[in-house]
């Protein structure tokens, strides 16, 4: 596949297939949208009291943040900063430990890069051997998600330490922090100390901000600016700016999503042991579960109960492996009583 295939535009059921808080944003981020003025509205976004509330958030100084209009849209941009190749030039690498996030690979291809892609290993630990022998003299990016999608699982920041050491000047790691809420651990404190390491952070999981639109890169000013260059001047609208900032200040409504979410993780975890289904502990909202070749019935039969869950099998070292998100607890009970009804039916 060259090309993101969007999953289909399903809104009638339970989405457990795209890893967003299903509980949705907190009760503050709809005020502070009601409170929206006309002029407000008629004007372009000013982004310094965002910024300011995301820095503050990571405990960083504002001039390491940039807004972007989502994550993807930070990935997009730095795919264009680090992977065009000059006209004439060698063609330029991108480093990406499978299985990972498909638009890594998407967005390398759009910006004219090459994809080197290292294979899992069958308990998806991350391969830090092979990652730094595929570095070459051309790397221009290693993508790293940490905790990785669709594994759930960690990354020891040691790699990524490892990793940013051995790289040739001028290139990048890209830690992708969309799920950190989850694992409690960040890159964001080492930036200083590694200034060739970017981290990429969104609030569409555990703040339940997908349908705004909003993430932020974070690194040292130098090896943001090319990113800054290719980001549009004012991609982040005036409602996320507003959202944004009334969902930091509710950080009671994150922590009772990450309270669910572990919750959640244990009750799939049970119901996969009663059901003799494989799966890996995760670190994020959505665990990843080897139903082997039961895996098609099960995402149809699901579907069909208006439950939706992520078929995986075709993405390296994935066959047979769906992904499931586990959010909200009354969520996650549904969605078991359907797996279950779902593979009795089959037997
Ligand atoms: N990175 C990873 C690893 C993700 O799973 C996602 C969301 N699917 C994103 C980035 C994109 O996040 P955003 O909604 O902020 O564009």
């Amino acid at each position: 596949m060259s090309h993101y295939q969007k999953p289909p535009e399903l809104y009638d059921g339970l989405r457990l297939h795209q890893n967003e808080n299903t509980g949705g944003c907190s009760p503050r981020v709809l005020d502070a949208l009601a409170r929206l003025r006309a002029d407000q509205i008629g004007f372009y976004p000013p982004y310094a009291a965002a910024t300011d509330a995301v820095a503050s958030y990571l405990r960083v100084p504002a001039d390491r943040v940039t807004l972007v209009n989502g994550l993807d849209e930070g990935i997009m941009a730095l795919a264009v900063a680090y992977l065009r190749a000059a006209i004439g030039g060698p063609e330029l690498e991108a480093i990406v430990p499978e299985p990972a996030f498909e638009i890594f690979r998407f967005d390398t291809a759009v910006a004219g890069g090459r994809l080197v892609q290292v294979m899992p290993r069958p308990d998806f630990t991350f391969p830090l051997d092979e990652v730094l022998s595929a570095i070459s003299p051309r790397t221009r990016v290693v993508f790293v998600t940490n905790p990785n999608n669709p594994t759930g699982v960690g990354v020891p920041l040691d790699c990524i330490r490892a990793i940013a050491r051995r790289l040739p000047a001028g290139a990048v790691v890209f830690v992708d922090e969309a799920y950190a809420e989850f694992a409690g651990e960040s890159f964001v404190p080492d930036i200083d100390a590694f200034p060739n390491v970017i981290v990429g952070r969104t609030f569409s999981k555990a703040f339940g901000l997908a349908g705004l639109r909003i993430g932020s890169m974070v690194g040292a000013p130098a090896t943001m600016d090319p990113i800054r260059r290719a980001i549009p001047v004012y991609s982040v609208n005036i409602a996320a700016v507003a959202a944004i900032q009334a969902a930091l200040a509710d950080l009671d409504h994150v922590n009772d999503y990450l309270r669910q979410v572990a919750e959640s993780k244990t009750m799939l975890y049970a119901a996969c042991d009663r059901l003799g289904l494989r799966f890996w502990p995760s670190r994020a909202n959505f665990v990843l579960v080897c139903a082997g070749e039961r895996t098609d019935a099960l995402v149809k039969g699901a579907f069909e109960k208006g439950v939706y869950l992520r078929d995986r099998s075709t993405e390296p070292g994935c066959q047979g492996c769906l992904r499931i998100a586990t959010g909200i607890v009354e969520h996650t009970a549904r969605a078991i009583a359907v797996i279950e009804e779902v593979l009795c039916a089959a037997r």
